[in-house]
This record gives structure tokens, C-alpha cells and sequence, in this order.
């Protein structure tokens, strides 16, 4: 089993580096590090610029996004590395202060909280976010392995806890079971109110004003898969999947089409949806 534990002087005594300041030692390594290991060549360029950015990467476009707040760059490159392969779209903060800003302004859907940060530490940042009634679920990762770190961690807002060194697996594990568990609490939203139009996503039943409406069963689950989302884009194969299954064989135009006939019946102009928004490339979000 592969365990990620990471320091910068543990790269240093991976390569040579020869005889210079441990500046110019540091980045002398990082440039054979970006010889040796593609992942790090990719990222080290963007660390040397701002180690305080808010690295925004672009792909993959899909997956639930993961906030990662770590000071130390080796350690966020290979988590941001693991999640990315796993389809997580991933940002990355620095130091708390930043991170504190990301998730207040990017609303991921899981936070990898490192707890000693620079500004604001990990407990502080957990306890901020907390009293801001935010409630996205925080997995705390900490060299440190006491039980007081694990209680005041657990006391401050994170929900899980993950201790360096960690493995692969025993990571990916906790992500999904976090966001498992994000995702049944956003099942409980089991109303849509779309301007006058009020859906029982539960009985399954519409009306707009007073007056019933008939949706099928499709459009119910087409809606409550927008619903679940919050807000985020919904692909068409994320479609097909939940709302037409793995049996049938529909194409992304099946989509599209049950998507249109959805618009004409809650869109005041199916044209300019206010409601179910394209998302060009990707598939559909609700816009509430
Ligand atoms: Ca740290």
C-alpha cells in the first residue's frame, strides 16, 4: 500500500541537489523533480509563483469539488494529484486565510483542512466556518496523531479526521463517505419552488399557483436530480444513469429532448429558461 507522507526536506533526500543554499538547493530539486515526476513538474511552476494563490484548475469539469487547504506544497500537489485522477475538481489554498475566503466564496463540496496553516489554523478556520453556519463537511488532516488534536479538530467543526501518513485508499474512502453523507442530507430538500410553480418531489405532485400540474415520472426525477445538486451543472450521462438507468440505452439527445419538454411546461419562455440553465459542453444545472 502507498502511504503519502510528505515533507519538502523527504523530496530533498529523494534527489540530489548538490551543494547550494537550501534556497537555491530547493530549487535546484524542483527542477529535477519536474524531470523525474510529471505531477510535481506541473505544479511546482505555480507554487514558485504564489505559494498564497487560489489555484483554480480548469479539468476535469466534472465530480463534486474539494477545496484543499495545506501549506505545504508537496503534500497539496499529491492530494490534488489523487483527487483529480478520482474525477474531483480541486482548489487548493495555501494558508487559512485563503482557504477561509475559498470556501466562503467557492462553496465546495468538502474541505481537506490541513490544522497547522499559517494565518489562520485549521481548528480556527473549522470553528469561523461553523459559527458562518457553513456546513460543508470538513476532513481535518494533521501530522499529529494525539487525542486532544482529534477532539479539539472533531469540537471545531471537522467531521472526519485523517491522520499523516495516510493511504491512497484510506483517503478516497473518507472523501466519498463525507460526501455520501452531504448528499443524503441534500436529499431531505424534497420541495422545488420555482417562481409559482410548487413541486412535490416526494408525492410527486405539481401545481402551479393553485392549479395542478402533470409532470411524469421522468420530469420528477429529471428535477430532483437537478434539486440534489445544488445548483451545479448536471451531465447528460449523470442523466441517463440516475434517471433512465444502466439497462436502457438512450442517447444525450433522449436527454435533451425530456429537458425541453420539461422548459415547456415550468419556463415562462422555454426559449430563455430562468429555471433549467444550459451548460454548454457539460449538461444542465437549476438556477434557484
Ligand atoms: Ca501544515
Amino acid at each position: 500500500m502507498h502511504l503519502i507522507n510528505v515533507h519538502s526536506h523527504g523530496f530533498r533526500d529523494a534527489v540530489p541537489c548538490g551543494r547550494a543554499s537550501a534556497r537555491a538547493r530547493r530549487r535546484n530539486c524542483n527542477v529535477q523533480i519536474s524531470h523525474l515526476h510529471p505531477v510535481f513538474g506541473q505544479a511546482f511552476p505555480s507554487m514558485a509563483m504564489s505559494t498564497n494563490r487560489l489555484e483554480n484548475l480548469q479539468n476535469p469539469p466534472s465530480g463534486p469539488r474539494i477545496l484543499i487547504i495545506e501549506d505545504e506544497a508537496p503534500m497539496r500537489t499529491v492530494l490534488k494529484d489523487i483527487l483529480q485522477t478520482e474525477g474531483y475538481r480541486v482548489l487548493t489554498a495555501a494558508d487559512g486565510e485563503a482557504g477561509l475566503a475559498a470556501a466562503l466564496t467557492e462553496k465546495p463540496e468538502l474541505i481537506l483542512l490541513d490544522i497547522m496553516l499559517p494565518k489562520l489554523d485549521g481548528f480556527a478556520l473549522g470553528a469561523q466556518l461553523r459559527s458562518l453556519e457553513v456546513t460543508i463537511p470538513i476532513l481535518m488532516l494533521t501530522a499529529k496523531d494525539r487525542i486532544e488534536d482529534r477532539v479539539t479538530g472533531l469540537d471545531s467543526g471537522a467531521d472526519d479526521y485523517l491522520v499523516k501518513p495516510f493511504s491512497t485508499d484510506e483517503l478516497l474512502a473518507r472523501v466519498r463517505a463525507l460526501l455520501r453523507r452531504t448528499r443524503r442530507q441534500a436529499r431531505l430538500a424534497t420541495a422545488l419552488d420555482l417562481g409559482d410553480i410548487h413541486i412535490d418531489l416526494v408525492r410527486q405532485t405539481a401545481r402551479r399557483g393553485r392549479k395542478p400540474m402533470y409532470l411524469t415520472a421522468r420530469e420528477f426525477a429529471i428535477l430532483r436530480l437537478l434539486a440534489e445538486a445544488g445548483g451545479e451543472p448536471v451531465t447528460r450521462d449523470r442523466f441517463l444513469d440516475v434517471v433512465w438507468g444502466y439497462t436502457a440505452f438512450p442517447t444525450t439527445r433522449t436527454v435533451d429532448n425530456h429537458i425541453a419538454a420539461l422548459r415547456a411546461k415550468i419556463e415562462v419562455d422555454p426559449k430563455d429558461p430562468r429555471w433549467i440553465r444550459t451548460v454548454h459542453g457539460v449538461g444542465y444545472r437549476l438556477e434557484v
